[in-house]
Formats: C-alpha cells, sequence, structure tokens
C-alpha cells in the first residue's frame, strides 16, 4: 500500500465531492467539516460519476439514479446500489490531503447461529435487494432464495434500452449483487417455480412437487405481462418484453429495415420503440392517445416525446386499437380499429403488467391480483411482499407502483421487517426512463394536479416541471438538471412549497 497526496483541503468545496487519483485508484474526495472522507469515485451501481453527485442531509446522493450513501462512512442508504463505497483512509499532513492506494477492509456484522428459514421468492429488483439486505444485517438461518429464470438477479431495465438496441448482449446485462455479497451467510439459491404458497401453513410448494416451509417468505415476483384478449394474439411472433429471455427472442426476431408494431404507448412500449429504432427496424406504435404518457407527465411533454419519437422516424397510429393479429402461423400482419392494416412478422405488446400472484392461498388479494400489505409491507403472519406485487400505503393512500427503485425500496424495508425492525416506507418514489438519448426522469407518484410550472422548456432541451396542487409540489418531471432532482429526492420527503422547489432549482 502507497500512500498520495491527492489535492489541498482549501481545493475542496464541502458542497461538492472532487475527483482524484490515489495511485490507479480513481477516487471522490468529500469534506466535513476539518474531516476529509475518500470513497470509490464511481457508483457501484451502474458506474455513475460521484463527483457529480449532490451532498444533502449527510447523505451523497448519486446524480444518476439517486442512490444514497452516508458522507460520513460510504454506507449505502437508498437504492438502486445495493453496496457500500470503498472506503479509503485519508489524513491531512501540511494543508494537503493524503490518501491510501488500497480500500479499508470492511468489517462484517456477527453472524449468530440462527434456527429459522426465510425464503425469498422472485430475484428480480426486490427479491435482490432484500437478498442484500438479510445478508449484510448478518442473518444466519438458511436463506432460500427462489427463481423461476435461469440466470436471474439482472438489471431488467436495461432490456428495453439497450439489449434490444443490439448495444448490449443479453448475457452481459449486469448483475444485481455481486459475488462477494452472495457468499455472505448460508445463502441457498435454487432454480424452481412457486406453484402454490399457503399463507396459513408457512409452506411453498414448487412446480417439480417440492415443499419448503418458512418461518419468514417474501414475496417479490413482480409484474406478468398482460395478453390483451384480442383474436390472433397467440400467433408466433407477438412477444413480451419482461426477462432477458424475452428481450434475446425480440432481439433475434428483429431485423433492419423490418417493421415492428409495438402496441402500447406506455413506458415500456416507447423505450421499445426507440431501441428497436437504433436497431434499425421500421417502428409503428399502435396506441389508445393521441399524446403518450399525459397521465404521468402531462401533455406538453408528453407531446415533446411523441415528437421525439417522430424526429427518429418512429410512425404513431392512433388513437385507434388493435381488432386483431391475422396469419396463419405466425403474425403476418395487425388490423387497427381504424381501418389500417399493418404489414409485420413481429409484435411488441406493451400492454401493462398484471402481479404475478396466482399461487399464493390464505390472503385476500386486490382487484388487481395484487398483495395488500400494511405500511411494514406485511401481509400476513410470516409473510411480506415487495414491488409490483404489493399494494402499500403511501401518503395514507394504497397504491401500487411499478419502479425499479421503489422496488429495491420495498426489498429493503421489507427484510429488515423480516428481521424484527418496523421499518415503512418514506420515500419519494423515483422513475426514469431512456428514449433516443434522452433521460426523463419523474419524482412523486401523483395522478393529479392542478397546474404545472416549468423550469426550461421541453420543446428546446434540458427542463424542470412541477406539478402542483395548491401551492405544493406533489411531483417533478425532468430532463438534465440532475442536481435539482437529486436534491429534490431527498428534500420532497416532507412538503414542499413551489417557491421552496424553485429557489432548490436555481
Ligand atoms: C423492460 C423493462 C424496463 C424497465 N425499465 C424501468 C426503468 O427504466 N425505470 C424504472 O423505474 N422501472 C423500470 N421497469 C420496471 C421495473 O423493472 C419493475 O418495477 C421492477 O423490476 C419490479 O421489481 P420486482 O422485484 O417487483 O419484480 P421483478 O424485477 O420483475 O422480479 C420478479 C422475479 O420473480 C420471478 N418470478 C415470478 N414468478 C415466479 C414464480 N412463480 N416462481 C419463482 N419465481 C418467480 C421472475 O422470474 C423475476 O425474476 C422496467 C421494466 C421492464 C420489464
Amino acid at each position: 500500500m502507497t500512500q498520495h497526496a491527492v489535492a489541498r483541503l482549501d481545493q475542496l468545496d464541502p458542497n461538492r465531492p472532487l475527483r482524484a487519483q490515489a495511485g490507479n485508484e480513481e477516487i471522490i474526495l468529500i469534506r466535513q467539516g476539518d474531516l476529509v472522507h475518500a470513497y470509490q469515485a464511481n457508483c457501484p451501481h451502474s458506474g455513475a460519476p460521484l463527483e457529480e453527485g449532490v451532498i444533502c442531509n449527510g447523505l451523497l446522493v448519486c446524480p444518476w439514479h439517486k442512490a444514497a450513501f452516508a458522507v460520513d462512512e460510504g454506507a449505502v442508504c437508498e437504492p438502486p446500489a445495493l453496496v457500500g463505497l470503498r472506503r479509503y483512509r485519508t489524513w491531512i499532513k501540511a494543508g494537503e490531503i493524503w490518501v491510501d492506494d488500497q480500500p479499508q477492509v470492511h468489517s462484517e456484522p456477527p453472524r449468530h447461529s440462527d434456527a429459522r428459514t426465510f425464503v425469498v421468492v422472485g430475484a428480480g429488483a426486490a427479491g435482490s435487494a432484500a437478498v442484500a439486505t438479510l445478508l449484510d444485517h448478518g442473518f444466519g438461518g438458511h436463506l432460500i432464495w427462489l427463481d423461476q429464470e435461469r440466470q436471474p438477479a439482472y438489471d431488467r431495465t436495461a432490456l428495453s434500452k439497450f439489449v434490444i438496441a443490439g448495444e448490449m448482449p443479453p448475457d452481459e446485462v449486469p448483475a444485481l449483487l455481486e459475488p462477494d455479497q452472495l457468499r455472505k451467510g448460508h445463502l441457498d439459491r435454487r432454480l424452481g417455480k412457486v406453484r402454490a404458497l399457503d399463507a396459513k401453513r408457512r409452506q411453498i410448494t414448487l412446480a417439480d412437487g417440492q415443499h419448503l416451509h418458512y418461518d419468514a417468505a417474501l414475496l417479490a415476483t413482480g409484474g406478468k405481462p398482460l395478453r390483451p384478449n384480442i383474436p390472433g394474439i397467440d400467433l408466433a411472433g407477438v412477444m413480451t418484453l419482461r426477462s432477458r429471455e424475452d428481450a434475446a427472442c425480440l432481439l433475434d426476431a428483429a431485423e433492419p429495415g423490418q417493421p415492428v408494431v409495438i402496441v402500447g404507448d406506455g413506458f415500456i412500449g416507447l423505450e421499445a420503440a426507440a431501441a428497436l429504432r437504433s436497431y434499425g427496424a421500421q417502428v409503428h406504435v399502435v396506441s389508445r392517445h393521441e399524446v403518450p404518457l399525459v397521465k404521468q407527465v402531462g401533455e406538453r411533454i408528453g407531446r415533446c416525446i411523441r415528437a421525439l419519437h417522430e424526429r427518429k422516424g418512429v410512425v404513431f397510429h392512433g388513437p385507434t386499437e388493435v381488432l386483431r393479429v391475422v396469419g396463419s402461423e405466425r403474425v403476418e400482419a395487425v388490423e387497427l380499429a381504424n381501418g389500417e392494416r399493418l404489414a409485420t412478422s413481429l409484435v411488441l405488446l406493451g400492454t401493462g403488467v398484471k402481479p404475478a400472484t396466482a399461487f399464493v392461498q390464505g390472503v385476500a388479494l386486490a382487484k388487481d391480483q395484487s398483495l395488500p400489505v400494511n405500511a411494514e409491507l406485511q401481509a400476513a403472519e410470516g409473510l411480506w411482499a415487495a414491488g409490483d406485487i404489493a399494494t402499500f400505503p403511501l401518503a395514507g393512500q394504497p397504491v401500487r407502483i411499478e419502479h425499479w427503485r421503489l422496488a429495491q425500496q420495498h426489498g429493503v424495508i421489507a427484510a429488515t421487517n423480516m428481521l424484527g425492525e418496523q421499518r415503512r416506507y418514506n420515500d419519494v418514489p423515483f422513475f426514469w426512463t431512456y428514449q433516443h438519448g434522452h433521460t426523463y426522469e419523474v419524482l412523486g407518484h401523483v395522478r393529479a394536479w392542478e397546474r404545472i410550472v416549468f423550469v426550461g422548456a421541453p420543446e428546446q432541451g434540458d427542463f424542470v416541471a412541477l406539478q402542483c396542487v395548491g401551492d405544493q409540489v406533489v411531483a417533478v418531471v425532468a430532463a438534465g438538471y440532475s442536481d435539482a432532482m437529486a436534491r429534490l429526492s431527498q428534500r420532497m420527503k416532507r412538503a414542499l412549497r413551489l417557491d421552496e422547489a424553485l429557489v432548490l432549482i436555481g
């Protein structure tokens, strides 16, 4: 190990990390009073440059997806990162900051022997976050982690952005957990589809007939793509996109220059439209609305997003809907209610998901098939639910939200509660989408607002749109403005007035 003088103390702004180099290690320096901390320079989630992060309330917030780390020790406090930052020893000598070029050894919590069996069903966003949390907290019992996919625990959000654009091979989609994390504790990973879960008997039955008993279980089985009830919908070539395998099949079937019909103009449909267009396909989007995403982002931003797609060559058909899919064995065309007929050998359904809960017994499901949970994400004695399948109370209202980071936050909370804590979701839902090289971010979860106040113009580039009820900001949509959005991701945990938000945006 070698020590390096990397910067002068008076170079450090307490509100902004500074990137530096200690030997071969890329690090950031953060000043806290007379102390200086040094951490790895890139976010462990997807490599964002943390010197562009924001420091607020003792947290360093990642500029890209709002992971948050404790400034004083680098511990991860909010997903999507699931590990803390590597930390380097620092000291100050004659106004210079010195740093070791090897990270400090992280001490593990004691792992006491424990006779309990915990089962986590699902290795997506929520399940992976839960397993990481249970192992990090030193759970010493038998931890069974089930998933029906062969190589689960990968970043699903990359599928519609990069994989089907031909920019990331399906096998190279980033894994959610590091091999080191998986070696802790008594983790028993199993490939298996859950056929039944009897909440009263605390018993799980797998598709191959195996039975498992649990002391505590977490259900995190996510959503199952919906196939609308339309003639011809089951023809070969009519696909959905949820898993790595789905993405590989779609990429296999898509051909540059050939048409693809995407049904639905939600986030998945639009991301897929952008990605497949960049792959070279002729992309047609069939939608019920003239303007996409109005309910989420409002009419003005929705129009800009549609115009962006049209500039890139995506053709919208609507407002209309699919009457039937025609073909003998494989899809040959899609017929629309407005009389149009789109010839194609490939259709992608972006028509929503339903919670994957058909196997649950002994707990009443909600109308939409989700699992109602209390504020601590508990569905029944010994049973928790997280992510896309959970209807949970947010500001007193039952909601079900399909966001990656929120599913991970649920996973963390449910896991700590399985260990005996009583944590509740007390955060701001965050969602991002990437289309034609533009990232749009949404903070908050509302479907009703009285007005939207813009900083910047979405027609011209970066903007922040503050969705307001009275003088309160209830949600924010933005492109760019990553500093402001990182600050807002923390500040919106409390009520925020429009004038306060405008000051924060600067
Ligand atoms: C292509 C795509 C792109 C997305 N992009 C974004 C984005 O950019 N930003 C964002 O915020 N959100 C995005 N989302 C939404 C986000 O991925 C979901 O909200 C999130 O994955 C939900 O996490 P989850 O853990 O509830 O479910 P999932 O991540 O879906 O994980 C569920 C897991 O359970 C397994 N499973 C299901 N049933 C069973 C069973 N019976 N037995 C065993 N295993 C089972 C599944 O195989 C899966 O591995 C995207 C979704 C998709 C499909």
